[in-house]
């Protein structure tokens, strides 16, 4: 038997074998208890505590198996000399031979051993039904007036986003949002109607987030949203969204009502790396925006709301651009020397902003290609600008040739020869009325792999021109390898060309250059007679600038080709 008894005189007599496979098979623990000691154990008894029966009959108590601080009951019972009344089951924490815890349910009742007073006690273990328990605590993770995330939910989340943001080094955007006056109403209509705004207001909220993001509720009026793979740009749109939402009332128990929130932002890693510091901050920053007249959002850190926000801003009101197509274009002619002909107009985009109004590229290009959005960006232009070509031609032009600039991202992304082919195809436009201009630092950069593109365009009857050329240092080796057709003489050379000899030098340099490689000249930015005329003398080819005309828009530059207002008279 694996269970022991205590040697004494009735032993054998006491049990008989029944009852002993009985208590052999029980699958609860099973004790007599007896001034202190246990004078009986069953197998599973032992084997709950991860001793041999022998080591605990005679030898220990229930005192020695249970922690100290869960110890009243027995203490009480072993008062009573073992003699016990009937006691409900207790729970307890138990410690294993091995010193390891685990929770128990003790139930005793009055007994007797060896014609004296004794106890005997059943034992089970709750540690799977602890465990359980624990699981469904865990469940109720959510707040019960929204059904939103909690607290603890939210802080279970966002330590997994932090560690996942971590570990790809990507970035993590935590939002503080309150409402602004929330107080008002739950004074006002009562605190019923307050709590059906809040669902509402939390239903208008989470159907404006990603299904990776977690909106969870902190209670009252204050809701958090931590957004995994966002960066401050990001932010920015959806603080903007979330603020737009509550534009529209609510209609509550027959209120129209209006709240508006403010909005904190920050941004992990530089405003914090663990979720307090990242909430604290978030909540800094929205009571900064709260004071800032309520219903906007600001960031934790300072330079964010000044110098980068603008830059933020730009970069987040051109993903709403590049969507709604916030662009357009311009066309600046360029003219030959020759006769004055405009042979040609150069396609420059502009932003029609809603607010800010017209916005010139020099402010937003560079933004698009750190954004990444240039390509969208370039595949518009690219479209527009060859639609634009041909209706001129439809109307009853004369065939024109339109340049479209293309930025160094553009050039090298995959299929962006496809991309200009697909352009004509759509417009119709016949590929030699295109021309590309691209700088020289664009086709530089990776020298073999952009002649392999400007090869594959020139084939298609594409014109290829070199922008800005004079800063990128091109040396005339590589000129020769690249097919293009055509120098634009960069603006900086032509500024103070009637005054700077250096200016003068490097002008003819390049016209006479061009001249011996068989490409066309043009000198960008003639804004005067006296540059015209030295540009004349040097045998450039073509002039675009200010002179002539600056860039206008569509129907405007359309007069000016009719007219063609340069031609010589002579
Ligand atoms: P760029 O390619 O060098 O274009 C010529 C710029 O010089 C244009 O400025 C034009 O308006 C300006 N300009 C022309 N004549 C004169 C003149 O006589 N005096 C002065 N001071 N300026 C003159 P814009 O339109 O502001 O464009 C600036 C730059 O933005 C362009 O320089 C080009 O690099 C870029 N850009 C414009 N449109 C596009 C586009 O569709 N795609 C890409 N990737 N870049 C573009
Ligand atoms: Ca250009
Ligand atoms: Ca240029």
């Amino acid at each position: 038997m694996a269970g022991g008894l205590a040697e004494g005189p009735e032993t054998g007599s006491c049990l008989e074998a029944g009852f002993a496979a009985a208590m052999d098979a029980a699958q609860v623990g099973i004790y007599l208890l007896q001034d202190g000691l246990f004078r009986y154990v069953n197998p599973f008894l032992a084997r709950m505590f991860g001793y041999a029966a022998d080591e605990l009959v005679g030898r220990r108590g229930t005192l020695d198996l249970l922690l100290a601080e869960s110890q009243f009951f027995l203490v009480q019972e072993r008062a009573i000399g073992g003699t016990g009344e009937h006691v409900a089951a207790c729970e307890f924490f138990a410690r294993r031979k091995d010193g390891s815890l685990f929770p128990v349910s003790i139930c005793t009742a009055p007994s007797t051993f060896a014609g004296g007073t004794a106890t005997v006690g059943t034992v089970l273990d709750l540690s799977a039904q602890k465990a359980a328990e624990a699981r469904i605590r865990e469940l109720a993770d959510f707040d019960a007036l929204t059904g939103l995330p909690n607290r603890r939910l939210l802080h279970d989340r966002v330590r997994q986003m932090l560690a996942a943001a971590e570990r790809d080094d990507s970035p993590f955007a935590l939002l503080f949002l309150d409402l602004d006056h929330f107080k008002r109403i739950n004074d006002s209509l009562g605190h019923s109607v307050g709590d059906e705004l809040l669902c509402a207001v939390a239903r208008r909220l989470a159907g404006a987030v990603r299904r990776v993001d977690t909106l969870a509720r902190l209670g009252g009026d204050e809701f958090i949203l931590a957004m995994p793979g966002t960066h401050a740009a990001a932010a920015i749109d959806v603080a903007r969204r979330l603020l737009e939402e509550c534009n529209a009332p609510f209609l509550v128990a027959g209120h129209d009502l209006t709240v508006t929130p403010s909005v904190g932002v920050a941004i992990c890693p530089q405003d914090g790396k663990d979720i307090e510091t990242l909430l604290r901050n978030a909540d800094a920053a929205m009571y900064k925006a709260k004071e800032l007249g309520r219903n906007t959002f600001q960031f934790y850190a300072a330079e964010m709301n000044t110098a980068t926000l603008e830059r933020l801003m730009m970069e987040s009101g051109l993903r709403r651009a590049v969507k709604q197509q916030e662009f357009v274009l311009h066309y600046q002619p360029l003219v030959s020397l020759q006769n004055g002909l405009i042979i040609g107009v150069e396609a420059l985009i502009r932003w029609q902003h809603p607010e800010l109004g017209l916005i010139m590229p020099d402010r937003f290009i560079h933004v698009a290609e750190e954004a990444g959005l240039i390509n969208a960006i370039g595949d518009w232009v690219l479209c527009e600008a060859c639609r634009q070509a041909q209706s001129w031609i439809e109307a009853g032009l004369p065939p024109l040739v339109m340049a479209v600039n293309v930025a160094p991202e553009q050039f090298r992304q995959g299929g962006f020869v496809e991309a200009v082919a697909g352009a004509l195809a759509a417009s119709g436009l016949d590929p030699a009325l295109l021309e590309l201009e691209v700088t020289e630092r664009t086709v530089m950069h990776d020298a073999d792999s952009s002649i392999g593109t400007l090869t594959a365009l020139h084939r298609m009857g594409v014109e290829l021109s070199l922008d800005d050329f004079g800063t990128g240092y091109s040396s005339l080796a590589y000129l020769k390898r690249f097919p293009v057709g055509k120098l634009k003489i960069d603006r900086s050379f032509i500024r103070d060309l009637e005054t700077d000899a250096d200016d003068q030098a490097i002008a003819s340099t390049i016209v006479s250059m061009g001249r011996n490689l068989r490409l066309t000249v043009l000198a960008e930015g003639v804004e005067s007679r006296e540059q015209l005329a030295l540009l004349r003398a040097m045998d450039c080819d073509m002039a675009q600038g200010y002179l002539f005309s600056r860039a206008l828009p569509g129907d405007e530059i359309t007069e000016l080709l009719r007219r063609q207002p340069f031609l010589h008279k002579e």
